[in-house]
């Protein structure tokens, strides 16, 4: 990202992103240099997280820039600044500045970088972009002196509106950020945003609307709203949301709110718009919240949630471990009665003690521990041991396993209920099961599973726990939900099924396959069962309901909802036996030849089977 075709830049902006690909956009260094006159030229280096520093280093270099800017973020923080310890020697009359969250609110990080001289000359702190336009003015102008301490230039109030999308220096990929409001008006004491001013500056409406516009006339998929606390007051919540129904209806939109101000109208506008929604809540524990200033009213909170679960809007909940006055049992707690929210994900992660916030300043008073370096994990409170952190770690594991990964939220009580366990007893005995099976263990706790991987798990889990409870009885239809879930959930995700071509040459020479998008999977019972209602209980549906085995497809239509159809489970047998061949069987099994032939003309007529003949 540069505007300086053929020419050197004099300015360079480095970013480097958490490798997370489709939020990997470098917003913030385009924010600055949509504040620069258009006389500057610049460039944006969007590093990934694995950038090898030498050869980066040579490149910028050989640009020979009069200014480079580094956003330090708590992800990027220490390789930047070991890009800049290298860059250093080659570039001794570059002006070097840092500026981004991770020195906003404390400038000792990069003070003690250097023996000699400042590893950077200016930080700049808070909103950049009027005070990096101040500075690349001087140092293109010959007029910025330098000093052999650290300047600090606060940004203070200062917001700029141009944004870097409408002024073409970063373009729309798949996923976007969209940035609404800068700053939170609240203040938990562990939290960069709650730092300086309670002041929540917007961006202009006007400026957002034309964003959105752009995003959906250049096929956006995927929106991260930047936005603290989006529906603060819930009355700009609603506006926004209007907005994106009128503007951009189409995208998807990844939103933060605040779960009080949650209100029937907002629950409704959230309900026609694609989106997920992530609730704070922290801690249920009154005292634990009011260790940190977070202010919570849980029954305001409930009943925003409740509007969330009526109007059946996706939503996730986060939950922070270690926070001070925190317990394990008091964790436990918070964790079972967000698990009676019917989150579609529970997100459980330890306390940071970040650099510069209030909570850094009261480490001693809560007998805080925490790593030195990003990312600043607590390991130690007053109230939680090394020891207990450890268990909390292998519970977020477990959750993270069979309830966020797993995508368990249609059946995860259905399953603790069925073995007379609460959420987070059934967790516990995962837990133990995973780590007797080492799939996961204290020096790895958090393996990035896929969902595949832990749909099996969940079946084995399933398994294994329920024959030692001698549930045997219900395992039939517990494997038949988890499946029955999965296999939709992994449809919804896929495209919808192409509409069918040319469909010819049965004797012939390409390969048949089933279609891309089309999931079958096997049940123990008619799947119409769990397709048309819901289960309550495992042990009603057992009594009520005879065993049927029987196979499934399910596929998206044109209209994107997913059917599911159910066949006879040798259908889902001569599909199998189908893909990879170059002939389709002329009789299958137990299937007679007219059967076998009806069958396949039926998938090969809706585009289930199909032949590859390239
Ligand atoms: S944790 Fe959330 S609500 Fe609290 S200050 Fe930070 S952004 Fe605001």
């Amino acid at each position: 990202m540069k505007n300086t075709p053929g020419n050197k830049a004099k300015i360079v902006l480095l970013a480097c992103h958490n490798g997370s690909l489709l939020q990997s956009t470098p917003l913030g260094v385009a924010s600055l240099c949509a504040a620069l006159p258009p006389s500057c030229t610049y460039e944006i280096l969007n590093l990934p997280p694995d950038f090898e520093c030498v050869h980066i280093a040579e490149t910028v270099a050989a640009l020979q820039p009069k200014l480079i800017g580094f956003s330090l973020y708590v992800w990027n923080r220490v390789k930047l600044q070991h890009l800049a310890q290298t860059l250093r020697p080659l570039l001794p009359e570059t002006v070097f500045v840092a500026g981004g969250p991770e020195v906003s609110c404390d400038t000792h990080l990069l003070e003690h970088s250097s023996t000699s001289k400042p590893l950077f000359d200016v930080v700049i702190q808070g909103h950049g972009e009027e005070m990096f336009r101040q500075l690349a003015a001087e140092v293109l102008a010959g007029s910025f002196v330098p000093s052999p301490q650290l300047q600090v230039r606060n940004a203070g109030k200062t917001l700029i509106s141009e944004s870097p999308w409408l002024k073409n220096i970063i373009s729309p990929q798949r996923g976007v950020l969209l940035e609404t409001a800068r700053g939170c008006p609240f203040r938990c004491a562990y939290c960069f945003d709650a730092r300086g001013s309670r002041t929540v500056r917007q961006i202009p409406p006007a400026r957002v609307r034309k964003e959105l516009e752009l995003f959906a006339a250049r096929g956006v998929e995927q929106v991260w709203v930047l936005d603290s606390s989006f529906n603060v007051p819930s009355s700009r919540g609603k506006e926004l949301l209007y907005m994106f129904l009128q503007h951009a209806p189409g995208l998807h939109y990844h939103l933060e709110a605040k779960g009080e101000y949650i209100d029937a109208e907002t629950a409704q506008l959230l309900a026609q718009l694609s989106c997920s929604v992530q609730v704070g809540l922290q801690s249920v524990d009154t005292q634990v919240l009011k260790n940190v200033n977070r202010t919570m009213d849980i029954a305001r909170f409930e009943a925003g949630l409740f509007e969330l679960y009526q109007h059946g809007v996706t939503y996730g909940i986060d939950l922070i471990y270690g926070l001070p006055g925190d317990t394990y049992t008091g964790l436990c707690a918070s964790l079972e009665h967000t698990l009676g929210f019917y989150p579609n994900q529970v997100e459980l992660f330890p306390l940071a003690l970040l650099p510069g916030t209030a909570l850094e300043q009261q480490r001693t008073t809560f007998g805080i521990t925490a790593l030195p370096e990003p990312p600043y994990t607590v390991t130690v409170t007053a109230s939680m041991g090394e020891e207990e952190f450890a268990r909390a770690e292998i519970l977020a594991s477990a959750l993270d396993l069979f309830y966020n990964t797993g995508r368990a939220v249609a059946y995860f009580e259905l399953l603790c209920s069925a073995c007379n366990q609460s959420g987070v007893e059934f967790l516990h005995q995962l837990a133990t099961w995973l780590e007797q099976e080492g799939h996961i263990s204290n020096a790895a706790p958090r393996p990035n599973w896929e969902a595949t991987q832990a749909h099996e798990l969940q079946l084995q889990f399933v398994h294994t726990y329920f024959s030692h409870l001698e549930l045997e009885n219900l395992l039939p239809a517990a494997v038949d939900i988890i499946r029955y879930h999965y296999l939709y959930a992994e449809t919804l995700l896929a495209p919808p099924l192409a509409p069918v071509t040319e469909q010819t040459n049965q004797d012939g020479t390409g390969h048949w396959t089933v279609a891309a998008g089309v999931h079958m999977g096997e049940f123990s019972y008619p799947v119409e069962l769990y397709h048309s209602s819901g289960v309550e209980d495992l042990v009603e549906f057992e009594y009520l309901n005879s065993a049927s085995p029987c196979g499934a497809l399910f596929l998206r239509g044109l209209n994107a909802e997913v059917e599911c159809r159910m066949v006879p489970i040798e259908v889902i047998a001569l599909l199998r036996a189908c893909e990879g061949a170059t002939q389709v069987p002329a009789q299958y099994g137990t299937l007679d030849v007219v059967e076998t032939a009806t069958w396949i003309q039926d998938a090969v007529a809706r585009g289930i089977l199909r032949q590859n003949l390239s």
